[in-house]
């Protein structure tokens, strides 16, 4: 592809954070892409999965104003008698976001804005001097980053050119050849291991493991000298049984590229954002792990990964 089709090459990214210190070495800016072909019951960040910009709704910070109601082009919000807040009606709403724009209290949010590969350099590039300070640099995450590959590969190949260090969080559900695109650019690749059990996987995720498991080992065998981090995101009563983290630990240790397996205890942080987008969250009953089991179940891989 000629140079300057890759900068006008363009994704849907949700957000971009600074300084992250969570996603991988030193500081780094975390690329938060929106799409993901999976759907974890704890998913965290809901407003990620959906593959185009989508409108979240807070209803606890809603006056009530009618601004919003005068300003949609489509007649599709009403304020119902007697109704503290804004009713949506989405077979009107033609996702202009022309109501989040206007609405004066930010009860309106838009998640998700389509940008180029120029426009994501040009912040990347703000943070420069941290990397290089701090050993840190680009994480893209999710979302799936693996299901808009050529985007991604892309701005890997462009962090690569300029020296930025490289990391992708990934569930390898993706096809070996959007894989493949991303590979040549990388310095690190996170990767979920949600379930080793297929079946219990396409319970709680919505498909099976066998591609993921299949993909992680094809990329150990390339060429490329990547790391590979393996993260467990440790979901009580689901994931976290001696059976399954042995399996995978298990797994795990055929493979020539691992650096390291880490467990990442379940949160309930995304619970609000289900609500603003009008979705129910089907964990609301599930507890965090206390801060106990959390570093008994650590110190169970850590042991295991010795053996
Ligand atoms: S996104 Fe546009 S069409 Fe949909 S409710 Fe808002 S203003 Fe109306
Ligand atoms: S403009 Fe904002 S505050 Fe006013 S009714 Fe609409 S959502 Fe509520």
């Amino acid at each position: 592809m000629p140079m300057d089709q890759n900068r006008t090459l363009t994704g849907t990214v949700l957000r971009i954070e600074r300084t992250s210190i969570h996603d991988g070495q030193g500081l780094r800016t975390v690329l938060f892409l929106k799409g993901c072909p999976l759907e974890c019951r704890w998913c965290s960040t809901p407003e990620s999965q959906g593959f185009q910009p989508e409108k979240g709704y807070m209803s606890e910070r809603c006056t009530g104003c009618g601004t919003c109601v005068q300003a949609c082009p489509s007649q599709a919000i009403t304020i119902p008698q007697g109704s503290p807040g804004i009713i949506i009606d989405q077979t009107k709403c033609k996702d202009c976001f022309v109501c989040v724009d206007k609405c004066p209290k930010g009860a309106l949010k838009k998640y998700g804005n389509t940008m180029s590969v120029e426009q994501v350099m040009k912040e990347i590039c703000k943070d420069e001097i941290f990397y290089f300070h701090s050993g840190g640099g680009i994480t893209i995450s999710g979302g799936e980053p693996l299901s808009q590959p050529g985007f991604v590969a892309e701005i890997l190949r462009q962090c690569r050119s300029l020296g930025i260090h490289t990391a992708i969080e990934t569930s390898l559900y993706a096809p070996w050849e959007s894989i493949e695109k991303i590979l040549p650019w990388l310095d690190v690749l996170y990767v979920d291991i949600k379930h080793m059990d297929g079946g219990l996987h396409k319970q709680w995720v919505g498909a099976d493991n066998e591609t993921i498991l299949c993909n992680l080992g094809k990329v150990d065998g390339t060429k490329y000298p990547l790391e590979i981090i393996v993260r467990i995101p440790m979901i009580p009563g689901v994931n976290d049984t001696d059976t399954n983290l042995m399996q995978a630990v298990q797994f795990c240790s055929s493979l020539k590229k691992l650096k390291d397996i880490e467990l990442l205890p379940y949160h309930r942080l995304g619970t609000d954002t289900y609500r603003h987008l009008g979705r129910e969250y089907s964990l609301k009953d599930l507890l965090p792990p206390s801060r106990d089991r959390i570093s008994e179940r650590k110190e169970y891989v850590a042991k295991l990964l010795k053996e």
